[in-house]
């Protein structure tokens, strides 16, 4: 099994207690060995061909103008390198370098090497943050960069309110009866797809709260031995995803709200003959099945799919 989870890390130094210093963000910035990962209409720039890679640009692409700190995010070392990321705002994608596209970083990440999957992952995130709080949440007023890009501050001086980047906590859960476990399906998935049961932690609510009454509400079933498997980073836009395992203590599925089309039990004997289709394999929840399906023994579910994908 995999150690870790496709855009989890630690991928680069984040070097937090520097971003403070504006020197730091200088020397960064006139250094020749710096790079940049940008970010255009929610993508990442990828040099395409069999084995794709991610675009580090020389810092000399971006405009003049836009080289300074209130334009940039310093995201950390990478590879004992500065990475810079910064949006693009055109309606069509600029061509920076021959060879690159502009690419939906959920349908590359599997392909790229895991350490520039979680840094491209990185940028995302931090320019979809900074892109939605151009305007203060509490007065209105334009936003303006601080502190390497990583606080947004109120330009109203009567306000100075400091917006700080956000994430989305979600939990993501496979319940099992032992023998079976409980996948659900959205109405707007590929047909016959099934996932794993997820939803947004709220306000005022524990993981193992948000696990029970997520499970509850789309499939009516109700859970215990919660317990934590692992997470991964999915900024797209924002959520953290947090997954778990239950135990089912009933099995008859009464979906309650409108979240699943459907939700059934499923065998492991269901998952060999190839029923339902499971999630790519990029995501936790692929990771999450996969795991409740391996322990059963026999075959790994990895090799099932291979096997069925190569006939
Ligand atoms: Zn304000």
């Amino acid at each position: 099994m995999q150690s870790r989870n496709i855009l989890a890390g630690p991928y680069l130094d984040r070097a937090a207690h520097l971003r403070k210093n504006a020197q730091r963000f200088a020397t960064a910035l006139a250094d020749e060995r710096s790079r940049a990962v940008p970010v255009w209409n929610s993508c990442n720039l990828i040099i395409v061909g069999e084995a794709p890679r991610a675009a580090l640009l020389d810092l000399s692409v971006i405009p003049e103008q836009r080289r300074n700190s209130s334009d940039l995010t310093l995201l950390g070392r990478f590879d004992d390198i500065d990475i810079f990321t910064y949006e693009i705002e055109a309606l069509e994608p600029p061509v920076l370098q021959t060879g690159t596209r502009f690419e939906d970083l959920r349908l590359v990440a599997s392909q790229l090497p895991a350490e520039e999957a979680g840094l491209l992952g990185y940028a995302r995130g931090m320019v979809a943050w900074r892109n939605r709080h151009r305007f203060c949440g509490s007065c209105g007023f334009p936003t303006i960069a601080s502190r390497a890009g990583h606080v947004l501050v109120c330009t109203n001086p009567a306000c100075s309110h400091e917006q700080f980047p956000r994430i989305d906590p979600a939990i993501i859960v496979l319940v099992s009866d032992g023998e079976r476990a409980l996948l659900g399906r959205q109405a707007a998935w590929p047909a016959g797809r099934y996932s794993t049961i997820a939803g947004f932690v709220e306000p005022g609510e524990s993981l193992e709260d948000a696990v029970a009454r997520e499970v509850l509400e789309e499939t009516g079933i109700t859970v215990d031995q919660i317990e934590y498997q692992s997470s991964q980073p999915w900024p797209f836009p924002s959520s953290l995803m947090l997954g778990f395992s239950a135990r089912a203590l009933t099995t008859r599925i009464e979906r309650q709200d409108d979240e699943l089309e459907d939700a059934q039990w499923f065998s492991r004997q269901d998952l060999r003959a190839g029923r339902p289709l499971v999630p790519p394999n990029v995501s936790i929840s692929f990771r999450l099945i996969e795991q409740w399906f391996d322990a059963g023994g026999g075959p790994k579910l990895r090799e099932i799919l291979n096997a069925s994908a190569s006939r």
